[in-house]
């Protein structure tokens, strides 16, 4: 199946050359892929009938909400990509949980949920992305330590089936659609509607900003403050300590090292003070301490400029990310990137995430079976012309995390082989299989993706 041979019998296909060239890259630019077609439905029967006609005509489609992955995951090669953006409708506020179509923003969802006084339980840093798109991947958050992935807060979901069956599903009703549309990357089915669980929120957080110069430090405090539950979101971050000297020089990003770590923590009347909030802590430098609205904290990525946070559409963003065995996570930072090249190295960032195991619950999001887990990314950003230099360091860099004992997190840049896949999912490589027989038989979501087809 490579290129869709009719027109699906769809009016609404825009094939317009702009509208296609803009439609053949992600955010990550690492990958390109050029569609025969854009469908833009706007509600659930819409995607059903899209899909039973890419059945009919054996056209591969694929699943699209804000393109945000960075390696080419949105994408399709000469076959139908469905923009699920006009699915955005969201509903009202009812027994601690809402309901969002797949292609609603979680900004909305967000503003919507704050104005009853709730939020849901984990967001992604930029909120412009979908329900359906990071509900495809896991949506790891600030407050995952405590709330698990965004996945573990759907309760029930509508999916479009492969086969173009429009079901709705639970943990405890087609228990298996609901599992492998969480995390399943698209290829089981179209998510048309999530129902979110939300939290109560206090209107202010106080952010407390905390430095270590050393690993052992920054993970031990990390282990207390997950047992103490005490903070609402963790923000961690590994920085360069005199970037500018060592990047310009020796184009050396990690030679030396700093962990920044924004503790925050939610309140209302009176801010907790540092003697109270961080007692116990053993960090080298309290660099600040700030209060905001909780919802501007929330939303305090909206309208940033690309140096400020990576939204320049125009660069490669070619991201390398995955969850490593708490144990394993200092080796693996002592030995990757040590060296970057040097214009890779003056942007280069990486943000960590302390997490619980016991807190996760998808099958399909692989993690090592420790009990405790680091979140880690190196964020990217570099001209097109660059990416040769980026691309092997990244793929040797993910050859030591899986090495270490860590999964590679599915929205970044994976140059997996079949094997590599089948290793990556281990057990759940065959249910997998038999998932994609069963919802998705003529193998019509996105075949460029994981090689299920294959295995
Ligand atoms: C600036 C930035 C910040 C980010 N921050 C975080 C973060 O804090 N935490 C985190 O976990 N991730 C983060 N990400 C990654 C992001 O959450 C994922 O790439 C996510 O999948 C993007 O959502 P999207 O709507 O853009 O989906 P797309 O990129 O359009 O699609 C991603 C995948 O999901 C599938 N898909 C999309 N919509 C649906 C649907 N309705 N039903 C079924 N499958 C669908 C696609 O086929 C594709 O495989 C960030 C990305 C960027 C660019």
């Amino acid at each position: 199946m490579t290129a869709c041979p009719g027109g699906l019998g769809w009016e609404g296909l825009d094939t317009d050359e702009g509208a296609l060239a803009a439609a053949s890259v992600d955010f990550g630019r690492v990958v390109s892929r050029r569609p025969r077609a854009i469908a833009r439905p706007a509600s659930a029967e819409e995607v059903a009938e899209i899909i039973r006609a890419a059945n009919r005509e054996e056209c591969p489609v694929t699943v699209r909400g804000a393109g945000h992955s960075q390696g080419g995951q949105s994408l399709s090669e000469g076959g139908v990509l469905v923009d699920m953006t006009g699915l955005d409708r969201i509903g009202d506020v009812d027994a601690g949980e809402m309901w969002a179509q797949g292609g609603a923003r979680w900004r909305d969802v967000v503003h919507r949920a704050y104005a009853e006084g709730y939020l849901p339980l984990a967001l992604t840093t930029h909120l412009s992305v979908t329900v359906g798109g990071t509900l495809s991947v896991a949506g790891l958050s600030e407050t995952t330590h405590t709330y698990g992935p965004q996945t573990d807060s759907a309760t029930e979901l509508e999916v479009v089936t492969g086969d173009g069956r429009r079901l709705r599903c639970s943990p405890s009703h087609r228990s298996e659609l609901f599992h492998c549309a969480l995390c399943g990357q698209g290829q089981f089915g179209a998510i048309t509607e999530a129902r979110i669980r939300l939290r109560r929120v206090l209107p202010n957080v106080r952010l407390f900003s905390l430095v270590y110069d050393d690993v052992a430090a920054f993970m031990e405090d990390m282990e207390l403050v997950m047992e103490r539950e005490y903070f609402q979101y963790i923000d961690a971050w590994c920085l360069p300590a005199a970037r500018d000297v060592w990047q310009r020089f020796a184009g050396t990003m990690f030679a030396r090292r700093v962990y920044v770590v924004n503790l925050i923590v939610e309140w209302d009347g009176t801010p907790p003070g540092p003697d109270e909030a961080l007692e116990g802590l053993n960090y080298a430098l309290l660099k600040g301490c700030a209060d905001h609205s909780t919802i501007r904290y929330v939303t305090r990525t909206e309208g940033r400029t690309p140096l400020e946070w990576f939204e320049d559409w125009g660069q490669a963003h070619p991201s390398m990310e995955g969850i490593l065995p708490w144990e394993s996570f200092a080796g693996f930072m002592a030995e990757a990137f040590t060296e970057l090249p040097g214009s890779v190295a003056r942007t280069a960032r990486v943000m960590l995430g302390p997490f619980r195991n016991e807190r996760f619950h998808s099958p399909l999001l692989m993690r090592p079976a420790t009990e405790l887990l680091m979140g880690f990314g190196i964020l990217i950003e570099v001209p097109a012309a660059g990416l040769q230099e980026v691309l092997p360091v990244l793929s040797e860099a993910s050859g030591r995390l899986i090495a270490a004992g860590g999964k590679r997190y599915l929205s970044s840049w994976v140059d997996f082989t079949l094997e590599q896949w089948v290793a990556h999912f281990g057990e759940q490589w065959p249910r997998m299989v038999a998932w994609k027989r069963e919802f998705d038989p003529r193998g019509v979501l996105n075949p460029a993706g994981l090689p299920l087809s294959r295995g």
